[in-house]
């Protein structure tokens, strides 16, 4: 009997989550490449769980999704891993002030969706589907 998560009422959520990782690691396409923007939106749904810190700065990635698109998200990651090798302070993710975080985002779209009817994390749609989660937590 699956576990319906407490935090965002997901059935396994933390086993889906677990999957798709190990799709992220092991696939760059379509899995990969979203690597840098399911961690957050995961995270958001999942406070209790996130590291200490990483909220804002979570919220803040999926800020300059919907701004920026993924793009715009791959160039903070580069930007950071340069800023990281030459001990500089980390980039921020978005060049402007954002928004607050609410202290409850949106869980009308989860991982379950993501994972899809099979639960298997179809490669067909798979983008889309990242996207309608991103975009229901970055509009709470
Ligand atoms: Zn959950």
């Amino acid at each position: 009997m699956p576990l319906t998560c407490h935090e965002c009422g997901a059935p396994d959520c933390r086993d889906l989550f677990d999957r798709l990782l190990a799709l992220e690691f092991s696939r760059p396409d379509p899995y990969g490449r979203l690597h840098a923007v399911t961690v957050p939106a995961w995270f958001l749904q999942h406070p209790d769980r996130a590291p200490d810190g990483t909220r804002t700065d979570h919220w803040a990635i999926l800020q300059r999704w919907q701004r920026d698109g993924l793009d715009g998200v791959h160039d903070v990651v580069r930007r950071r891993r340069v800023a990281n090798r030459r001990g500089q302070d980390l980039p921020t993710a978005m060049d402007e002030p954002v928004p607050p975080v609410p202290d409850q985002v949106s869980t009308a779209v989860t991982i379950g969706h993501v994972a899809g009817p099979g639960r298997d994390f179809p490669e067909i749609g798979h983008a889309a589907r990242v996207a309608d989660w991103l975009r229901a937590i970055a509009t709470s």
